[in-house]
């Protein structure tokens, strides 16, 4: 029978909602491509991190229909033993090979990629270095890991530079970054925190789960377009954004892979992703190699987004993506113009704290290579149309 235990949820929720930081599930009734039905209604859509276009490619349900003839379902054991199967080892050497690294390990998902990466390099007596505005999962990874964790300003290397100046006494550093920031849309100093790496005798994690596929020539992400691979030990990435299908990995030398495998939690006690999904990533892979034409048309109707948006006075931050924050401030106002687009057929997310800091509500533009000018256009006048109608 039920007890009143939980009566306190009820006072919990209202209070969110007064506070116009409640948030209702969704359901999304049409495939996740660039348009899509919800509420009945259609909409073209500037939420999701399908960035290429690959969610809903035909190719991948066919990769998963080809595994499934040959392969049953259900992994049924976590991967040391006997959930790894040949389709594992297989899309981890793909992994390996796409991001020129000697291995890769593939993790149930880039959340559980971060958290178990992070826990399993550093713990009590070390420190870890993370930029304030880091991805939830390299903050929980931060705290499970035990180790002191300074925050350093985003982006801030000067303030970085102290806090690692006066971590003399730890026995291993490690900086924690996102390559390209899941809200703001803008690149870490990667560079710079190279230098600072090398100078202060610290590992270096950079998560490119919004840059896989997206950035540098081959689509390898931040420290590719940088030019900084080979300064960065340990990158994580998720085949859950511009690849389309679910998952996360780590790519880097052979011996953190071996220490990944034998001491990172979520490794050692998930389960193993499901044969399918792996044969998924593995065709996505070879899209993302044989078409390098959709990251770089989506990369120029990003760059004609933001100028479109620049041009009219819109604050864009540092973005310097396909991921275009619009920063309206408080969290009332942000929904209200999500709702507005939402209404005029455009599907844009109003973010709020705690995703993103109070007060830093923004609404979050994220293209795809299926967006056309068209849509792109209609979008930057209806925004226009919105703020001039209002306070803004
Ligand atoms: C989405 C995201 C993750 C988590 O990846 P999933 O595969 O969706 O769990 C990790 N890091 C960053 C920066 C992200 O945006």
């Amino acid at each position: 029978m039920a007890t009143n235990s939980l009566d306190w949820i009820d006072t919990e929720l209202a209070k969110l909602e007064q506070h116009d930081l409640l948030r209702k599930l969704v359901c999304r009734e049409t495939p996740q491509t660039v348009s899509v039905q919800i509420d009945g209604k259609r909409l073209i859509n500037f939420s999701a991190n399908d960035y290429l276009g690959l969610a809903a490619d035909p190719r991948l349900s066919k990769a998963v229909a080809d595994a499934l003839r040959s392969d049953a379902w259900g992994a049924g054991a976590s991967p040391l033993v006997t959930g790894r199967s040949q389709r594992h080892a297989e899309l981890e050497r793909a992994i390996a090979r796409f991001e020129g690294t000697e291995a890769a390990l593939l993790f149930p998902t880039g959340f559980a990629a971060n958290t178990g990466t992070i826990a399993a390099l550093v713990g009590r007596g070390d420190v870890v270095f993370s930029d304030q505005k880091n991805h939830a999962s390299i903050i929980d990874g931060c705290r499970l890991s035990r180790a002191h964790v300074e925050v350093y300003p985003h982006a801030d290397v000067d303030a970085l530079q102290t806090a690692l100046k006066s971590s003399g006494a730890a026995r291993r550093r490690l900086i924690a970054t996102d390559g390209l920031f899941s809200m703001d849309g803008d690149i870490a100093p990667l560079a710079a925190l190279c230098q600072l790496t090398e100078e202060h005798d610290a590992m270096l994690l950079v998560d490119e789960a919004h840059a896989t596929g997206v950035f540098g020539e081959h689509g390898r992400g931040t420290c590719e377009h940088l030019n900084v691979e080979s300064s960065v030990d340990v990158r994580i990435g998720t085949l859950s954004k511009a690849l389309g299908t679910v998952g996360g990995f780590v790519a880097g030398s052979q011996r953190l892979i071996d220490w990944l495998a034998n001491t990172s939690r979520p490794y050692v006690f998930s389960t193993a992703t499901p044969e399918a999904i792996c044969a998924a990533a593995i065709q996505s892979l070879q899209i993302v190699q044989n078409e390098p034409q959709r990251r770089q048309e989506l990369l120029g109707q990003a760059l004609r987004l933001r100028n479109g948006l620049a041009d009219r006075g819109w604050n864009l931050g540092n973005s310097a993506s396909q991921i275009v924050p619009l920063f309206i401030g408080d969290p009332g106002s942000t929904m209200d113009m999500a709702r507005e687009l939402s209404q005029r057929g455009l599907a844009v997310p109003g973010i709020r704290p705690p995703t993103v800091p109070v007060g830093e509500s923004l609404l979050r533009i994220s293209l795809t290579y299926l967006h056309t000018r068209e849509m792109i256009d209609q979008l930057i006048e209806c925004l226009n149309d919105l703020r001039s109608n209002s306070t803004l």
